[in-house]
Formats: structure tokens, C-alpha cells, sequence
């Protein structure tokens, strides 16, 4: 069953839509022999740090460790558990296209499709939150260090993000800019970026469904491509 990878700017709203698509597809495949995992940098606790570049001699970037072992991980725990009856939804930037082609492949070689979920949201619109979870972990920290009590109301009102509870660590600045900047969005004409499926910021309930049967229409339904070594 396949692979299903997300893709989209650092905050651009990408584990939400993860976790609606994994709702979807528990009720979708109750019942049948289907197993269903959702992958993230945290589920497996990778820091949002393992992205930063700003901290790094330009001339040792090649070298960025932390991110390649990040890779590594979540290459292994998608690889662990994918199979003709695993569903994977893989939630994470996702955003260098040779990494794609990457999973791609890994598929294939189980002779399972995978197809890309794409998360649209402007790049004002994503700041504004990680600048939300910024202020919610800066207010925390000083609220820590002086043991003041209440200081989490009093960062409640930063943001619409605190009011829903949002806990998620924030991107330092310089990596968030620099992960928009390294963005490499999917192509649909690419066969490691295909089929392609687009979920913007503003969609509601019903486009959102709409959305995710035609994914499942195209990766499980009568329309599932059959995958064939050679392709
Ligand atoms: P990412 O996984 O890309 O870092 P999240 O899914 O964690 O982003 O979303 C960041 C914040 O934005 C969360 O507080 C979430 O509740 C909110 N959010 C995400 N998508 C939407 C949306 N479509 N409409 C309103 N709020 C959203």
C-alpha cells in the first residue's frame, strides 16, 4: 500500500493536514487487512535544529551531519514498516526533490505507489505561526527561568496558534528562512512527483475530502496504477 509523502514550507500547516488524512484513512481502511503509520520528525524526536544551516561554516554545509542522520531515520523507519499492506503517510518538510526520488524508489522496490501530498500556504501566512511559536517558547523559557506562575495565559494571547493548544517547538528565524529558501516544490511531471495532490491553507472540510478520495481513488482504488519493476 503506498506511500504517501507530505510536502510543504516549515510551518505551513503540514501535521494538521497529516492527521485529518490519518483519520480519513483509519475509517477507510477499517476493517480490511490494512495497517496504517504516520512517520514525523516527531514521532521519531528529531529536533527542528537538525535543519539549521546558519550555525555552519558555509564551506562544511556538505557535511551537515545532523540533517543526514536525520534522513537516515526516517529512511529507515519508512523502510521498516512499508509493504503491500502498510499505508505510509510520511509528515515532514520533505523538501529536497532528490530525497523524493529517493522515497520513490523505495517503493517501487516493495511495488508500492507512492504519490506526494502537498501543503500550500503563503509564506506570510506560515511565518506568522512559527513568529507564534517563537513568542510561545520565548515566554516559557523566561517564564521558567523567573518561576513565574500564569506566564502561559499570558502567552496564550500572542496568537491565534496558542489559543489551539499548539505545543510544536518553532524554527530559530534564520533556519526557517533558510528552509523556505532550500524549498524545492514538486513537479507533477516527474514521475517521483507524481501523482500530485494540493491541499491549500484556506480548504475546507469538504474540498479537504474531496482531496483525500481522489488520493485514495488513485494510490488504492479501481485507478491504482499497477507498478511494475521496470517503471
Ligand atoms: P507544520 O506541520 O507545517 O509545522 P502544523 O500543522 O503544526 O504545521 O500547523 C501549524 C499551526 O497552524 C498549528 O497551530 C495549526 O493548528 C495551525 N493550522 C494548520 N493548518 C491550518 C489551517 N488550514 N487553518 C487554520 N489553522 C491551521
Amino acid at each position: 500500500m503506498p506511500l504517501i509523502i507530505l510536502t510543504g514550507l516549515p510551518t505551513s500547516g503540514k501535521s494538521t493536514r497529516a492527521k485529518q488524512l490519518h483519520d480519513y484513512l483509519t475509517a477507510r481502511i477499517a476493517g480490511t487487512k490494512y495497517r496504517l503509520h504516520l512517520i514525523s520528525d516527531d514521532s521519531l524526536s528529531i529536533s527542528r535544529s537538525v535543519y539549521d544551516l546558519s550555525t555552519v561554516p558555509v564551506h562544511t554545509r556538505s557535511a551537515n551531519a545532523s540533517e543526514k542522520d536525520a534522513r537516515a531515520a526516517i529512511y529507515g523507519a519508512v523502510k521498516r514498516v512499508l509493504s503491500d499492506k502498510d499505508i505510509v503517510i510520511l509528515d515532514g518538510l520533505n523538501y529536497i526533490k532528490g530525497w523524493r526520488y529517493q522515497l520513490h524508489c523505495e517503493a517501487k522496490a516493495v511495488r508500492t505507489p507512492s504519490c506526494i501530498l502537498q501543503i500550500g500556504c503563503t509564506k506570510e501566512r506560515a511565518q506568522q505561526v512559527n513568529e507564534a511559536r517563537l513568542k510561545r517558547s520565548q515566554a516559557a523559557a523566561s517564564a521558567s527561568a523567573s518561576g513565574q506562575e500564569g506566564a502561559d495565559d499570558a502567552s496564550g494571547q500572542e496568537g491565534a496558534d496558542d489559543a489551539s493548544g499548539d505545543t510544536a517547538e518553532p524554527y530559530e528565524p534564520a533556519n526557517w528562512e533558510n528552509l523556505v529558501f532550500r524549498h524545492e516544490e514538486p513537479n507533477p511531471m516527474t514521475r517521483w512527483d507524481s501523482p500530485l495532490f494540493t491541499i491549500i491553507w484556506e480548504d475546507d472540510e469538504e474540498q479537504v475530502k474531496r482531496t483525500f478520495d481522489s488520493l485514495w481513488e488513485a494510490i488504492a482504488g479501481d485507478g491504482r496504477k499497477i507498478i511494475k519493476p521496470n517503471q
